[in-house]
């Protein structure tokens, strides 16, 4: 079993909350982030909500080979998580040499510090956008891949690498995570999703919408063949989306080479729908508009999470309701977000 964990990443969304639950069930925790999208404030309330700090934290960008081989030199790791990312779809599509760069290299340069330092246990912040325009949902791992955007593509590039190295080093066990659409915070209301700029998230910017940061929520098309008409997305917790991490590393033992498993609830749920829900937790009409679709946005992303049931015995936990009353308490005990 692993005790100390790389985190890259572990100072965005995803990554404080896993490292919470890390701190939690024991680990030690040494992050490297390079804060181009996560603010190091984030560490802070990581060490107040777990009861304890993490090892050590490097701002460092994977890239930067001689830094990370440091890092590698400083502590002996047992496994990886992977997070750190360029995530979003729409600035993939203006910047895409910025997202190759980022995406793959950082993992490139991540394998071969690992290879160095006989490292052999990573998991990988693969997504359900790999999926592209699913011609049917709910979505198994064995259905195809088909990227629409280069964020897309960079994943599955990651995933192909990665298994091509698992191939060449047969000691290494590798899961890829993909996945769907997490939202939500901490329940203690401590640590949360704090976006730079405008968010291209919905769950966010309806929380920032609710707080009076923005004027109302535009609902980006409202013509999809799906029941009401507007998109629809698998949410799932980032709670669940943490806990599920902490269970794939008791699991990385269990084979070796590369796994893919969906990380999703396999319900779906539209954006009136889950503006109905913020609406309702937060205890006011969220004021919306009906726009245009999005370019590159696809009708439905619906996981069948039954994969990752069978291997671990692992479900998800929470429901919308716990997604949006816990977002929105981030949301309204952090109304900037996190201070600096
Ligand atoms: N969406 C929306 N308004 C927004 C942001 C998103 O209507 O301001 C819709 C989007 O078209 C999609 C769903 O909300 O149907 C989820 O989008 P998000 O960007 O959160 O995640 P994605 O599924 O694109 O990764």
């Amino acid at each position: 079993m692993p005790t100390t964990v790389l985190v890259t990443g572990g100072a965005g969304f995803i990554g404080s909350h896993t490292c919470v639950e890390l701190l939690t069930h024991g680990y030690d925790v040494v992050v490297v982030d390079d804060h181009s999208n996560s603010s190091p404030h984030a560490l802070e309330r990581v060490a107040k909500t777990a009861g304890r700090p993490v090892t050590a934290a490097y701002e460092t960008d994977l890239r930067d080979r001689r830094a990370l081989n440091a890092v590698f030199d400083a502590h002996r790791v047992d496994a990886v998580i992977h997070f750190a990312a360029r995530k979003a779809v729409g600035e993939s599509v203006q910047i895409p040499v910025a997202y190759y760069d980022t995406n793959v290299g950082g993992t490139t340069a991540l394998l071969a510090a690992m290879e160095q330092h006989d490292v052999r246990r990573l998991v990988f912040s693969s997504s359900c956008s790999v999926y592209g325009d699913a011609t049917k949902v709910p979505l198994t791992e064995a259905d195809p891949v088909a990227p629409t955007n280069p964020y897309a593509t960079t994943k599955l590039l990651c995933e192909r690498i990665t298994g091509d190295v698992c191939r060449r080093l047969p000691g290494l066990s590798v899961l890829a995570l993909r996945y769907f659409n997490p939202v939500g915070a901490h329940p203690s209301g401590h640590l949360g999703e704090d976006p730079r700029g405008v968010p291209n998230n919905v769950m966010p910017y309806l929380a920032q919408v609710a707080v009076g940061r923005r004027d109302r929520l535009r609902v980006f098309g409202d013509d999809y063949p799906t029941p009401d008409g507007t998109g629809v997305r698998d949410y799932i917790h980032v709670m669940d989306v943490a806990e599920g991490h902490r269970v794939a590393l008791e699991h990385l033992d269990d084979e070796h080479g590369m796994r893919v498993f969906n990380l999703g609830t396999g319900t779906g749920t539209s954006v009136l729908e889950l503006l109905a829900a913020f609406s309702a937790a937060c205890g006011r009409e969220i004021p919306h508009e009906i726009t245009g679709r999005r370019p590159g946005d696809v009708p439905a992303l619906v996981a069948d999470p039954g994969a990752v049931a069978r291997a671990w015995g692992w479900t998800t936990r929470r429901d919308l309701t716990d997604m949006c009353r816990d977002a929105w308490r981030f949301q309204e005990l952090n109304p900037s977000g996190y201070p600096g």
